[in-house]
């Protein structure tokens, strides 16, 4: 389990949600078996209903892995929605167009190569929605270009903010994790601003923010 919340109360929360099946349970699987970091069970349905309740026509992932998140946030989009995704890890960015081309979501979902700094320097789009699931370590040297990628009304969904517990205290930081702490917290405090920005912190799977910015 994630170690941020009781054993008890995540394992009670999963199993009130559904297993899927298709072509998200086949890329859980194969996730599983694979150890590819995917998002946790009830974080997708978090993902799954801020769609459903914020329809966002553009949506830009930090984080490709196998495809799996961004292909769960294509199904529970509108069927004009674009997703783009940025990976930076060959295997995985083929494992990902694979699993986009076999399963009918080229023209939903497009993946940028390159790391996430370098590529959202690039990026000049408006977007309503912006997960944030790549570079832990680096969450706050991307939030000042989401900020300015961010429709006006958009919110960026940042996952892993508390890192195994790591985040909240000292007592749970492994040394050699020191820096992605110190960079996580910093990420924390710059969207607690809140002349700039509206941020809700959950203790749900390894630690989601949802952040809004103020008008
Ligand atoms: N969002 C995916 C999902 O739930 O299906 C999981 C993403 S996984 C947690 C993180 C991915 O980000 C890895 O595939 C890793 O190669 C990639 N990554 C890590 N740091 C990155 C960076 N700085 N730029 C681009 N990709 C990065």
């Amino acid at each position: 389990m994630s170690g941020i919340t009781h054993d008890y109360m995540e394992h009670y929360i999963r199993s009130l949600i559904k297993d899927h099946n298709g072509i998200l349970k086949e890329l859980e699987d194969y996730a599983h078996s694979n150890h590819v970091p995917i998002i946790h069970k009830e974080v997708a349905k978090f993902l799954e209903l801020m769609i459903t309740i914020k329809k966002p026509l553009k949506i830009l992932e930090l984080g490709t892995a196998i495809g799996y998140s961004a292909i769960l946030m294509s199904l529970s989009s509108k069927e004009n929605s674009l997703i783009t995704t940025i990976e930076r890890d060959k295997k995985m960015i083929e494992l990902a167009q694979g699993n986009i081309e076999k399963h009918g979501f080229k023209n939903k979902i497009n993946i940028i190569e390159g790391d996430c700094l370098e590529v959202l320097e690039k990026l000049d789009d408006k977007y309503d929605l912006i997960f944030m699931d790549a570079g832990k370590g680096h969450y706050n040297h991307f939030l000042n270009h989401c900020v300015r990628l961010l429709s006006k009304d958009g919110i960026i969904i940042a996952d892993n903010v508390l890192f195994r517990g790591m985040v909240a205290t000292d007592e749970l930081v492994e040394r050699r994790k020191i820096t992605i702490v110190k960079r996580m917290r910093e990420y924390l405090e710059m969207v607690s601003d809140s002349e700039k920005f509206i941020t809700s912190i959950m203790p749900m799977g390894d630690g989601v923010a949802v952040t809004t910015r103020r008008d």
